[in-house]
């Protein structure tokens, strides 16, 4: 009799532990999975622009379910894009499987970062793509839930941006060249904050995606400066020079 309860108790604990896997983000594999990616929420979709007064007042008043992990709630005049995003609570569930999305809509789109609410769930979750620049080293995705920036430095930084929510278009704005970052980590929700450190390209896309979850794009930076968009080709040329220049991509053979 013991040893059966041994056995069903052992069988239990293999059970869980291969639960555990499968819904731990840091431990799952990084293997992509077609079914997983959700369609992105762009803004708007027929014409890219920045914020009016009167998307603002429509975004205010437009509500999503909470903790939504599937693309139903899509409203397609992008307003989920101009929402404050509220914080990751215990009362949304469990993380898990909206952060298996988000990773498989990232790998999907080839970006360097995503915001939850560009796959139609208004909360302060993101995912940074780490390794991206210069390009030949390991890349790592890590997801942060509800950041909040604890130090920013003065100098700033020129380069490009683009984003998988505005079609077609990329610009050039300033951004802090470094910050610190408070987070939750994904496999510790209920434990103490983490904190992680980011310069040059890394900072750039932790602001692209905090400014996401406070229903900011960057083409309102671009329209606030008096700037223009150009098209995207023309954007990758300008920043891929600028990067040549400052070593984060390898120099042109020729
Ligand atoms: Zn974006």
């Amino acid at each position: 009799m013991r040893l059966v309860i041994c056995a069903l108790l052992g069988l239990l604990l293999v059970g869980c532990a291969g639960l555990t896997r499968g819904q731990n983000p840091r431990m799952s594999p990084p293997a992509f999975d077609p079914a997983l990616v959700l369609p992105i929420v762009k803004w708007p979709p027929e014409q890219p622009r920045p914020l009016t007064a009167a998307d603002a007042a429509t975004a205010a008043t437009s509500s999503l379910a909470a903790g939504a992990t599937e693309p139903a709630a899509f409203r397609s005049d992008g307003a989920v894009l101009r929402q404050i995003a509220t914080p990751w609570t215990a009362a949304d569930g469990d993380i898990a499987p909206l952060l298996a999305r988000m990773q498989a809509t990232l790998l999907h789109s080839g970006g360097v970062g995503i915001a939850a609410p560009q796959v139609g769930v208004p909360r302060r979750v993101f995912l940074v793509k780490h390794g991206t620049r210069p390009p030949g080293q390991p890349t790592r995705i890590v997801a942060y839930i509800n950041p909040q920036v604890i130090w920013a430095s003065s100098e700033t930084i020129e380069d490009y941006e683009a984003c998988l929510s505005v079609h077609g278009v990329g610009g050039q704005l300033p951004r802090a060249e470094a910050l610190r970052v408070r987070y939750q980590a994904a496999d510790d929700l209920s434990g103490p904050p983490r904190e992680v450190d980011a310069s040059g390209w890394d900072a750039r896309i932790f602001q692209h995606e905090l400014d996401h979850i406070d229903g900011q794009l960057y083409i309102d930076h671009v329209a606030h400066l008096g700037r223009s968009l150009l098209p995207i080709d023309e954007m990758r040329k300008q920043r891929d020079a600028i990067h040549r220049k400052r070593g984060l991509l390898p120099e042109q053979p020729g």
